[in-house]
């Protein structure tokens, strides 16, 4: 099976697995494991940031960054199709009684000037506008690509109104690897970034949050209070630090991959439209997406229903060029 439904899919590789065995570990709810210590300070200073925590999720650590960052009668400005708020179980609403502003705009991005209008004025009928929130690679979007120039114009604005900005960066390798930011001047524009370890990365479990000292003690009591404290996780962290150090120079092929995948697509009968491919995503417009998933999955091939009329391919660490010729095959 060429399993393409996410780039969550990967297993850990006998290397990594092997630095997972050998890891030190202590409990990290004393901030006694090594391996997590260190995986943290790589992660903290690989984007310029002075702390960072380890999480055992992405969705954990985006809920605990905007319930620091928001709170009740406060509000969260995000895109509609944001991963905050789409696809965390409504957690924004459970964990921290936020409300939420949504934007539209293209393929998940958000301009400075479009939120600059919903950024609320003092006035006891609206909510408190808290939050700024980016997510870069956008997943909705097909995997797209912030304009760096725009990210700086959001940081403007945010700093204007005194606005924390937060950055959903599940994929952020996907989007370093193709707008060329230098990982520090990158992180300089953000207050948080999410960076998920378990995704094109292929870590086995866990994301980082990256803030500053204060928050960083904020998120750790925030993360024991959503029962997210972990005790010898050094044993899974050691999978994040070597994916750190061995996987993030990788990524682009993922994308060189993607693009190929797209273009041998695009010349079946059963793509009625291929979306831009930036990164690491392939989204297809079919006409009946049960019919073709089970009949590409009858053909060894796994993707996955992306919304009405849509399926969704992602390419990763663990699928090489080889699925291009076994597409090419295909007769569906
Ligand atoms: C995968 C993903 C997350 C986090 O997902 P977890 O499965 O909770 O690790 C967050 N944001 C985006 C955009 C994602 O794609």
């Amino acid at each position: 099976m060429i399993d393409l439904r996410s780039d969550t899919v990967t297993k850990p590789s006998q290397e990594m697995r092997e630095m997972m065995a050998q890891a030190e570990v202590g409990d990290d709810v004393f901030v006694e494991d090594p391996t997590v210590n260190e995986l943290e300070r790589y992660g903290a200073e690989l984007f310029g940031f002075e702390a960072a925590i380890y999480c055992s999720s992405g969705t954990q650590t985006n809920q605990i960054a905007l319930n620091i960052h928001s709170g009740p009668g406060k509000e969260v400005i995000c895109h509609e199709d944001a991963h905050i708020y789409k696809y965390e179980g409504g957690g924004l609403m459970r964990n921290t009684g936020s409300s939420v502003r949504l934007l539209r705009g293209e393929r998940g991005m958000m301009t400075a000037e479009e939120i600059e209008e919903w950024i609320n004025p003092d006035n006891v009928h609206l909510p408190v506008t808290a939050v700024i929130s980016i997510e870069d690679t956008f997943n909705r979007g097909g995997g797209a690509v912030y304009d760096f120039e725009e990210i700086k114009k959001i940081k403007k604005l945010a700093e204007k109104h005194n606005l924390p900005l937060h950055n959903d960066g599940a994929r952020v390798f996907n989007a370093l690897a193709e707008n060329g930011i230098d990982p520090k001047t990158y992180g300089a524009q953000f207050d948080s970034i999410s960076v998920c370890l378990s995704k094109g990365l292929g870590a086995p479990v866990g994301s980082l949050l990256l803030g500053n000292k204060e928050f960083i003690h904020q998120a750790r009591r925030v993360r024991k209070a959503f029962g997210g404290g972990m005790r010898q996780a050094g044993i899974i962290a050691a999978g994040g630090l070597y994916a750190l150090k061995n996987n993030v120079v990788r990524t682009k092929e993922d994308h060189v991959l993607a693009k190929k995948l797209g273009e041998v697509i695009s010349k079946k009968d059963w793509a009625l439209e291929v979306f831009p491919i930036e990164t690491n995503i392939v989204v297809v417009k079919v006409e009946n997406v049960e019919a073709t998933l089970s009949k590409l999955e009858e053909n060894g091939i796994l993707g996955i229903a992306f919304g009405k009329s849509l399926i969704r391919f992602v390419t990763h660490l663990d699928v090489d060029a080889g699925i291009i010729n076994q597409f090419e095959d295909l007769k569906i």
